[in-house]
């Protein structure tokens, strides 16, 4: 999971901030050191560090922070402010041309970044957003490259444009986008050739098919992992090509997220997605504020609502947001998420999108028994106890633990966690407020 020691150490400075009933400016120059150096410890850009924690701390000595009831709190708020941003505070989405005008998008980034594997997720996202895509495989150096993109074409159900390996890249992609024209296709993706590193034929072949194809969006995709060198990545193709946005890709490998936190900062240019898997599925819409509360060990509950949605219909999806932002979520909730989740798969995942569950999932290696076991737990309460959990007293607990053939312990743990997890919802969602997402249902 990504950022995993980043929020492990902001959340033990933000507990210590939140001990304290009042706060003097010396503490909050200590806390905000600590958030300096697990910064720093992440990987992200030096500059990008010094201005964050200028523009924090310029804000958390002002009057309102330290008369306030909470001010650690307050900070705590701040840098949630802050970080969101840092990173472009608005979700930006890739744009097209109007009505069934070709849209031409150009994918690039050096070799292995996975912008072939990208290319095909893309495809897949503007499909169901009702586009008729068109895969061009116009990187002729990787002979696998042209195989990869017509098989993973092919398993989102995207045609594929190819010419094989004995044409220039621009000329494949003027004979695609006469081909999209011909047959009704309105997005025409480019997947260009990548290079080991930055070279100077690379950017030459870029710019030689901007110049002679309307490129409408040229999309760069880079490696989370590789740190501050996608930074440096980001900053040199915006410089020699231009760049439109980012895709950064193997974030569910990246522990650091140095990357994800400066490269906006760094080239101005926004993150538009972040790939979480080999799967071609695995591509997010990226979105500065969950990102944000992620990071904070706020949990991620809004895409944790869009993975649902995926398997809810709407009504569902919407009653569960509104429960979860009133702190009315309960046991049949649960259940039914947990139904929902185990067909979704990446349960440890999504659980640690949870607030507050996150850390405490750290070293915990999640099996489906123990998930089962919760679920006997639940199944073992009645309606009514389900739907009011606050009814549960010991006898109730001994009763559910014998159906569930458990131990009391182990109701009230899960009890214990459950009402953890509402009361932190019900904090969060106060805190963040209705700005929280950009809600996307259609
Ligand atoms: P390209 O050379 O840039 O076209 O890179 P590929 O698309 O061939 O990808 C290189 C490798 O990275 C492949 O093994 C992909 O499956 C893998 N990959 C791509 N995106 C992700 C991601 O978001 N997460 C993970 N874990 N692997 C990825």
């Amino acid at each position: 999971m990504a950022f995993e020691s980043l929020s492990e150490k902001l959340q033990n400075v933000f507990k210590n901030l939140r001990g304290k009933g009042r706060l003097t400016e010396a503490d909050v120059a200590a806390a905000l050191k600590e958030v300096k150096m697990a910064l720093l410890e992440a990987d992200v850009n030096f500059k990008v560090v010094k201005n964050f924690i200028k523009s924090v701390q310029e804000r958390a000595i002002g009057q309102d922070v330290m008369s306030s009831l909470t001010p650690g709190q307050m900070v705590i708020k701040i840098v949630n402010e802050e970080m969101v941003k840092l990173m472009g505070s608005e979700t930006t989405e890739i744009a097209f041309k109007p009505g069934n005008e070709i849209t031409v998008i150009m994918m690039c980034g050096l070799q292995g970044a996975g912008k072939t594997t990208t290319t095909a997720k893309l495809a897949g996202k503007f499909k169901t957003k009702g586009k008729k895509p068109l895969l061009v495989a116009c990187d002729i150096y990787r002979p696998a490259a042209i195989e990869q993109l017509q098989i993973n074409g092919n398993k989102q159900g995207v045609p594929v444009f190819t010419m094989g390996d004995k044409h220039k890249p621009v000329n494949i992609a003027k004979a695609a986008i006469e081909h999209a024209a011909k047959n009704n296709m309105n997005v025409v993706i480019l997947d260009t050739a990548g290079r080991l590193h930055i070279d100077e034929d690379m950017m030459n072949e870029l710019i030689e098919i901007k110049e002679n194809v309307s490129v409408y969006q040229t999309i760069l995709v880079v490696d989370a992992m590789t740190g501050q060198d996608a930074v440096n990545v980001s900053e040199m193709f915006n410089d020699k090509i231009g760049i439109d946005g980012v895709i950064l890709t193997k974030l569910d490998g990246d522990t650091r997220g140095g990357a994800a936190l400066s490269i906006r900062a760094v080239t101005g240019k926004p993150i538009l997605y972040t790939g979480v898997g080999e799967k071609l599925s695995d591509l997010e819409q990226f979105y500065p504020d969950r990102m944000a509360s992620r990071i904070l060990g706020m949990g991620d509950i809004l895409t944790l609502i869009d993975k649902a949605q995926a398997e809810f219909d709407e009504t569902k999806a919407r009653e569960l947001e509104k429960k979860i932002k009133k702190a009315e979520f309960d046991f049949n909730d649960f259940l039914d998420q947990m139904h929902q989740i185990k067909k979704m798969g990446g349960f440890a995942d999504i659980l640690k999108m949870m607030p507050g569950m996150g850390g405490q999932l750290k070293d915990v290696d999640i099996d489906e028994s123990a998930l089962s076991g919760i679920e006997a737990i639940i199944y073992s309460m009645t309606i009514e106890e389900r739907t009011n959990p606050d009814i549960l007293n010991p006898s109730r607990k001994k009763r559910i633990a014998k159906g569930a053939g458990v131990d009391i312990s182990e109701v009230n743990r899960i009890v214990k966690q459950f009402e953890q997890s509402k009361k932190m919802m019900k904090q969060f969602s106060g805190m963040l407020g209705s700005k929280g997402g950009k809600r996307k249902f259609k």
